[in-house]
């Protein structure tokens, strides 16, 4: 029987970077996944197929919208789906070969099948044919994921209401698309299919979308996702769904307590996603879930079991490929007697619609209730030289600095190429600079990053620049 150091169990972001992290660090180390590509959600059903359709679908939008302001023009424009979709699995074959050369070239020996737990150091690996072996190992790293939230009145047949798994590999584009859930997966997929021409409505049970990031951040995104069409339907709580041939009619109950029926082609059903501890044999150990179904760590991510680890999606915080990826990298260099530490309050959020919206440190919401006095610098990008260029003059950026001292809390941006501009405010924020050590340090012209600099300028002084 092989005997490793640490088996990590689950390859996703986190448990592939686990893996990678415990090889540098000179021990023997196995990976367990249960399919037969490595990369997990992120890679296969998550982010990066998500963005290759993103990207895709917001060049057609360019070319089909915006092209002729800037003296291109088109003729016979069309949507190619199918190669659309297959461009996308390509991207995700790459980035599955790119994790198992990097699983050889770390020495690291990869499992295909289903791990458990037989006992604390021996884990059963099962194949999809059933047959099955064990290893054993001095300590595990979990990092077995997340599954899609089911509403238990609405039953996902996977073809007409379906999940994000599904909606990324559909053969047609839905002629109405009903998305509940206003959250990040809801707000990027229904962009996909919007530009591509779907009607798109957004049934959601809050009264605001983007409801994990600065509130003026979901306002300004809703603002600019209706202008170019989409619809919201907000404070409504769906109740079910029925499907007839190849409409579905979902039943809610909007805000005045009335029942409204929305149809479509397809219901993307983006509620949420639950951790996925299934098949894992956690009872063989004693392992027991919390009451939303995560596996309890301490500050070291450490189980209640010694020598058991959990990371990313199956614990408790954000669900974001990049924190799971901050845990798999600190439950291998605590393994190997470091002192490692993540700050979670500097995880950057990012939303990737166009405009894209990007998050990190403290909200307004926040602030207001730890009762933190606070100043607030909010630059209109429409103010940059670089954004008139480029003709996305959409959003601003918004510093939130301590009212005393001036130390930046949060940085909240929606606008061109957010995704990329929030990491100067997690920069900034893990070095604690003011908003004014920010606004005297020098940003190429013409760039976004000067809408950084000047929102910061506004919140120290309040003296921009450009405005
Ligand atoms: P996962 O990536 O879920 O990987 C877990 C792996 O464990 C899976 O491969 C699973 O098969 C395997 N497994 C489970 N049980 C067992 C077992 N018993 N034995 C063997 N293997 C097992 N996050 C971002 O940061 N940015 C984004 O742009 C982004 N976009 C997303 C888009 C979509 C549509 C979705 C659904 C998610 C997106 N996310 C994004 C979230 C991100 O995918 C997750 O936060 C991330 O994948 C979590 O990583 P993980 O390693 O914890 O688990
Ligand atoms: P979410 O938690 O972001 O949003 C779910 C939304 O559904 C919430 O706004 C909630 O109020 C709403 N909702 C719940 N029940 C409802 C009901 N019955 N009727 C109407 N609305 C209802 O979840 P998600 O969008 O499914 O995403 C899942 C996870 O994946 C999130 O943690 C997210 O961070 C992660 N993810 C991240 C990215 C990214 O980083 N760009 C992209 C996709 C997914």
């Amino acid at each position: 029987m092989s005997t490793y150091n640490v088996v990590v169990i689950g390859s996703g972001p986190g448990g592939y970077i686990a893996a990678i992290r415990c090889a540098q660090l000179g021990m023997k180390v196995a990976i367990i996944e249960k399919y037969d590509v490595l990369g997990g959600t992120c890679t296969n059903v998550g982010c990066i197929p998500s963005k290759a359709l993103l990207d895709a679908s917001e060049h057609y939008h360019n070319a089909e919208k915006r092209f002729a302001d800037f003296g291109i023009n088109t003729t016979g424009l069309n949507v190619d789906f199918t190669r659309m979709v297959a461009r996308k699995s390509e991207i995700v074959k790459q980035t599955n070969d790119g994790i198992a050369f990097l699983m050889k070239k770390n020495k690291i020996d990869v499992y295909t099948g289903v791990g458990s737990f037989v006992t604390k150091n021996k884990i059963a690996i099962t194949n999809a044919k059933g047959e099955k072996q064990e290893i054993e190992t001095e300590k595990t790293i979990i990092a077995t994921g997340s599954k899609p939230t089911a509403l238990p009145f609405l039953p996902i047949d996977k073809k007409r209401i379906i999940t994000s798994t599904e909606a990324l590999t559909l053969t047609e584009i839905p002629k109405q698309l009903v998305i509940i859930g206003g959250g990040i997966i809801g707000l990027e997929l229904g962009s996909v299919y919007h530009r591509l021409g779907a009607k798109v409505t957004i049934v959601e049970f809050l009264d605001k979308i983007a409801a994990s990031m600065d509130d003026d951040l979901g306002k300004e995104l809703m603002r600019l996702l209706k202008k170019s069409g989409m619809e919201f339907m907000l404070s409504t709580k769906v109740k079910g769904a029925a499907i007839k041939g190849e409409e579905v009619t979902v039943t809610a109950e909007n805000k005045n307590g009335e029942t409204v029926e929305i149809k479509g082609d397809y219901c993307l059903v983006a509620v949420g996603r639950v951790p996925y501890t299934e098949g894992l044999g956690l009872e063989n150990i004693g392992i027991a879930l919390d009451e939303r179904k995560r596996i309890s760590v301490n500050d070291h991510l450490e189980t209640a079991v010694p020598g058991i680890f959990a990371i990313g999606d199956v614990i408790r915080g954000a669900m974001l490929a990049h924190k799971a990826e901050e845990e798999g990298a600190l439950a291998a260099e605590y393994i190997a007697g470091q002192k490692p530490h993540i700050n979670y309050n500097l995880i950057p959020g990012v939303c990737y619609t166009w405009p894209e919206a990007a998050s990190v440190g403290a909200s307004e919401q926040d602030l207001k209730t730890q009762g933190k006095a606070y100043k607030v610098g909010k630059f209109p990008f429409r103010a940059l030289g670089r954004s008139r260029a480029s003709g996305d003059i959409d959003g601003f950026i918004k510093v939130l600095a301590d009212k005393e001292t001036d130390e930046i809390l949060g940085v909240h941006m929606i606008g061109a190429r957010a995704a990329d501009l929030i990491i100067e405010g997690v920069v900034a924020m893990e070095y604690r600079a003011s908003a004014e050590d920010i606004s005297r340090m020098s940003h190429p012209h013409p760039t976004y990053t000067e809408g950084f600099k000047e929102a910061c300028l506004m919140a120290t002084d309040n003296r921009p620049l450009n405005m």
